[in-house]
């Protein structure tokens, strides 16, 4: 859910039981057996590369709507390959963390499992950059009770809670969040709750679930 965008699911690589999959594109037999034997080729360096992919051969269904299924799916990079690309000894890659023209590129055949794998890295090192910031950028830490009612609408409230059970229902009934999570790393010292003002030992989260 953290990675997901409005295509579906964005797998993050290392994650992903499918990181690569590669997509035959031809239009004549003559085309077919041309690509057909480079995607062998570069089949054979990713699986000694050890990384985990799939050829989507199927006759049935057209390039365009691979590219969706794939896509929806999670799949982080797309390999294409089609007769201009056997012809410059090329083939082209699609991120699935960058939709469209910003995440395709065209890279040399030549150590291909190597490239791909540092392209898997920089994927999982973004999508992680991403998800820090979009989260960091969405703890708040509410001065007083309407300040949490505010925050909580879209983030996350980190606040001193007393822990006890009036205080938590409080929060639930006026704002519909309820405490999420007590961090394990928690400054030392001692504030006063959020809701009651009594001394509180450990800062919480608070926001809605969905
Ligand atoms: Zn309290």
């Amino acid at each position: 859910m953290t990675h997901g965008d409005d295509q579906g699911l964005i797998l993050p690589p290392r994650l992903a039981p499918i990181q690569v999959v590669i997509i035959p594109i031809y239009k004549s037999d003559a085309e077919k057996s041309l690509v057909l034997e480079t995607v062998e080729r570069v089949s054979r360096e990713l699986k000694d590369g050890g990384i985990r992919f799939k050829v989507d051969d199927r006759e049935e269904v057209t390039p365009g709507f691979k590219y969706n299924d794939w896509e929806m799916r999670g799949i982080p990079l797309r390999v294409e390959i089609g007769p201009k690309d056997v012809e410059k000894k090329s083939v082209a890659l699609a991120r699935r963390d960058k939709p469209g023209k910003e995440g395709k590129s065209f890279v040399s055949q030549e150590n291909i499992s190597g490239t791909i794998l540092e392209m898997l890295t920089t994927i999982q090192t973004s999508l992680l950059e991403r998800a820090t910031s979009f989260r960091d950028s969405h703890i708040h830490e509410p001065r007083d009770f309407s300040e949490l009612s505010t925050v909580v609408q879209d983030g996350w409230a980190l606040s001193w809670w007393c822990e006890s059970k009036e205080c938590e229902l409080k929060v639930k009934e006026e704002t519909k969040a309820s405490t999420r999570c007590i961090p394990v790393d928690q400054e030392s010292g001692e504030g006063k709750c959020i809701v009651c003002g009594q001394p509180a030992k450990r800062k919480v989260y608070f926001a809605r679930s969905y």
